[in-house]
């Protein structure tokens, strides 16, 4: 088997690599304060992977060993021709579980399509209910489509949907439990996220909510059962059981709990940098490879370059002031 030959892609940590995240796009339908840049500097469309680059990127990967992808952006699905890049990767051997980080806003016409070729299921960003506070927050995007996107998912069965929901002090705050109810009452999890320092629109000391002081809201310990054992996930995620029994509740704590030392993914970005952390400045350029007519021996090594730099833990030293290390370009 090819995998054999190739070996598994593992650290200098020990740590297996076993899941790729590909920003597909740098471009975005909508402007997050959190996430967009003041100033715009879009990549040329001939700096961007193709889909064939993106295919054999990811068939040398799942070659050694990776089986999960999870495509995201700036915004995935205003990326031309997404569904038929979810066909090619979904029949590349070896992926098992192919899903998507997306806003939404575009999915009710594209979900159908996106089942069909092949994606398993859903991350779908969510701040607020609140159609004025969601304009706000995304830079002028709309509510209604992003619902009626939520509901077409559930709809084609691009499930278990987990909704993203960034914490921000004094913005949505004081709704984060009727987030948690509208979610449950489609089955749907909610994430909460620490703010991270990735934008320079928005002050992230002024902003920052932790998880600590989530957990220590009423409206959320009526909810949430903080008496049981957090479930781990791989990285500085943890999930809590409702206490109505209708699902958990995730919180991902990147800024005050990381745990890296099982951290299990590298990050691709839409201009083919191959990032084995997402505030780390580690990466290996294989589009520059790929433009010289790189053969897969050769991608193959710089792969594993990659994963050899893979910091043991990352740090947030940005302050969201260098867009070429926004959450954009990087993807989310
Ligand atoms: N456009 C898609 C979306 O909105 O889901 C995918 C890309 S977006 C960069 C991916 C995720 O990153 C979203 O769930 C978003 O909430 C999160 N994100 C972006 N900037 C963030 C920040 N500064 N802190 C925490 N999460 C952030």
């Amino acid at each position: 088997m090819a995998k054999k030959d190739k070996g598994f892609l593992s650290d200098r940590f020990g740590r297996r690599i076993s899941y790729l995240r590909i920003s597909i796009t740098d471009r975005c339908n909508h402007r997050c304060t959190y996430c967009a840049p003041i100033v715009e500097k879009f990549k040329k469309r001939a700096d961007i992977l193709s889909f064939d680059e993106i295919v054999r990127i990811v068939r040398l990967m799942a070659e050694m060993g990776v089986t999960k992808v999870r495509l995201t952006g700036g915004e995935p699905l205003v990326r031309r021709g997404v569904e038929d890049l979810v066909g090619m990767l979904s029949e590349i051997y070896g992926i098992e579980d192919l899903s998507m980080t997306t806003n939404a806003s575009l999915l009710s016409g594209l979900a159908r399509g996106l089942k069909q070729k092949g994606l398993r299921r859903l991350n779908i960003s969510l701040d607020t209910l609140k159609p004025g506070l969601f304009r706000e927050i995304s830079g002028g995007g709309e509510l209604k489509p992003v619902l009626l996107g939520i509901d077409a998912a559930i709809k084609e069965g691009l499930v278990p949907i987990k909704f993203n929901t960034v914490l921000l002090r004094g913005t949505n705050e004081e709704e984060l439990a009727d987030i948690l109810d509208f979610a449950a009452d489609r089955m749907i999890t909610v994430r909460f996220i620490e703010l991270m320092p990735m934008s320079d629109r928005i002050d992230w000391k002024k902003n920052y909510l932790s998880i600590d002081d989530v957990l220590k809201r009423g409206d959320i310990m009526e909810r949430v059962d903080t008496s049981r054992e957090p479930e781990r996930g791989s990285t500085a995620a943890y999930s809590l059981p409702l206490r109505s029994g209708r699902g958990n509740a995730g919180f991902i704590s990147p800024m005050s709990n990381r745990f890296c030392g099982q951290c299990n993914r590298m990050r691709l970005t839409s201009d083919g940098k191959l990032r084995s952390c997402l505030p780390a400045d580690m990466d290996v350029d294989l589009k520059a490879a790929l433009k010289a007519h790189a053969g897969d021996e050769e991608l193959t090594l710089l792969i594993k370059k990659a994963v050899s730099i893979k910091p043991e833990m990352g740090v947030y030293t940005s302050t969201g002031e260098d867009t070429e290390k926004g959450m954009i370009h990087i993807g989310g």
